[in-house]
């Protein structure tokens, strides 16, 4: 009931009043929008709305519209922490940047870590 309850608000872009147990500044959170439901691009990233687990564990996921017509498939973002699933195109770009991001770090740290690796050999 909770689940569904936010599930339906998060789809719906119900950003005012409580939904499910989740304020309207988690809303808006999960949804990355601001007061105007308009998609904020800023660097904060939505956890689940349902089990707050961190963005790591958010994934998206492409799945057939069950509409069909001009869009055939739509973006739904998954919590691999507790299987809460919701399609929103707002927390979908949210998610992918996180992970764009975070993918960025990771090549970061693994090229500075080369270069030191690289100073060392050169040292012997
Ligand atoms: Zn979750």
């Amino acid at each position: 009931m909770r689940r569904d309850c936010l599930k339906y608000a998060l789809e719906n872009k119900q950003i005012w009043g409580i939904w499910g147990g989740k304020d309207e500044g988690e809303l808006r959170r999960a949804l990355s929008v601001n007061q105007e439901g308009k998609e904020a691009r800023r660097q904060r990233f939505p956890n689940c709305p349902y089990c707050a687990a961190r963005p790591d564990k958010l994934q998206v996921v492409v799945a057939e519209s069950p509409e069909g017509g001009r869009w055939t498939t739509m973006k739904l973002v998954q919590c691999s922490a507790c299987e809460f699933t919701w399609r929103s195109r707002t927390s979908a770009n949210a998610v992918a940047a996180y992970h764009a991001a975070r993918a960025e770090r990771i090549a970061k740290k693994k090229v500075k870590r080369e270069k030191i690796k690289a100073k060392k050999v050169k040292k012997i």
